[in-house]
């Protein structure tokens, strides 16, 4: 039974992770401050003995005999990251710095959820880890842009200098159950829209694309990155190829719930991407890992959720 740190563990991913972790027979610490995400969302673990629930924020230093460590903790969403932005870097960075630490002392494999963000708004379509991105740094988005491109190159330095096993996983958008449906991620903000017949919000044109992929897809990829042999440290894309304009997606989510909300436009946010796709090479190579999950199907699932809370 190996001991598995997740922090972030409460949130949207982090709540799923755990939840495979301790079905495959680990024991898992979750550790989470709360601040976007919730009790809820790991409730139903905390019957089982080998799921621990710990408050903690990982700024400061925290102390535990583990084997693998999940560092998931960092707002994700634009509305909440850009909240407090000096939190939100000082919890990638000093998180980062924190978690690598505690690594290197209990001789644990890390592995850093990164994100396609690090891309910025790409000048090269689709995606590949050797892309070296194209970001504002003191925009809108930097302190979650930068703050995840800073924790990558602290992990390599930890690698580089101090032998310590990590992992970088370049996640593209995820959705699923147990979004938070006031996140305002634009998943969870047009289902949300489309089940109580409101106007759905498209910032833009809508011509923007996104490549989304279903939570159960990322979690199996994290899973195998961290099986992967020590040598291999990534940055691996992880994401599902298929990409589409966020008008597409306003379409296929009122076809699907039957809604009556007609589209409105609003203006598009500073810094917004313009693109994104993941190439996947290197996951399908090294990870031998795609996407199983498609749009429609994932969006199904995710809709049946939305309708059970609201
Ligand atoms: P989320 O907001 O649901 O989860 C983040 C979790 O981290 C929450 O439970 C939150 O309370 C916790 N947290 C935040 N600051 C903390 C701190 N200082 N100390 C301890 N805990 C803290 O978001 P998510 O979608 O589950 O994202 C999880 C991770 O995956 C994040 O690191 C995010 O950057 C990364 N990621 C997610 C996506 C996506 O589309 N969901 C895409 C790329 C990367
Ligand atoms: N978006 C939108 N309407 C919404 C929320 C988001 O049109 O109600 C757009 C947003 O401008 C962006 C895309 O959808 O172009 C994805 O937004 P999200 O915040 O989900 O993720 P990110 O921009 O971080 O990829």
């Amino acid at each position: 039974m190996k001991k598995i740190l997740v922090t972030g563990g409460a949130g949207f991913v982090g709540s799923h992770l755990c939840e495979r972790l301790l079905n495959e027979g680990n024991e898992v610490y979750c550790l989470d401050n709360f601040f976007t995400g919730q009790k809820k969302n790991v409730v139903h673990l905390l019957k089982n003995p080998y799921f621990e629930l710990i408050r903690h924020d990982v700024t400061t230093p925290f102390f535990i005999e583990t084997d693998e460590i999940y560092n998931l903790a960092c707002p994700a969403s634009p509305i909440h990251y850009q909240h407090n932005p000096i939190k939100t870097i000082k919890t990638s960075v000093m998180g980062a710095i924190n978690m690598l630490g505690l690594a290197k002392r209990v001789n644990a494999k890390i592995l850093q959820a990164s994100t396609s963000e690090v891309y910025g708004d790409p000048l090269v379509h689709p995606q590949p880890e050797s892309y070296w991105g194209h970001v504002n740094p003191i925009g809108e988005r930097s302190c979650y842009d930068e703050g995840k491109r800073c924790a990558e190159t602290l992990f390599m330095d930890y690698h580089k200098q101090n032998n310590v096993k990590i992992k970088i996983i370049r996640i593209f958008n995820t959705y699923g159950p147990r979004m938070d449906p006031n996140d305002g991620r634009v998943v969870s903000n047009f289902i949300v829209q489309a089940l109580q017949n409101q106007d759905i919000t498209i910032y833009g044109k809508g011509q923007q694309t996104r490549s989304f992929q279903y939570v159960d897809d990322l979690v199996e990829g994290m899973i195998q990155l961290m099986a992967t042999p020590n040598h291999f440290t990534g940055p691996v894309n992880v994401g599902n190829p298929n990409e589409f304009t966020i008008l597409e997606l306003a379409e296929k989510v009122i076809q699907l719930t039957g809604s009556k909300s007609k589209l409105i436009y609003w203006p598009l946010p500073s810094d917004d991407p313009m693109m994104r796709q993941p190439d996947i090479t290197i996951a399908k190579k090294e990870l031998d890992w795609s996407p199983k999950i498609q749009l429609e199907e994932g969006l199904i699932e995710t809709i049946k959720f939305f309708e059970s809370i609201i």
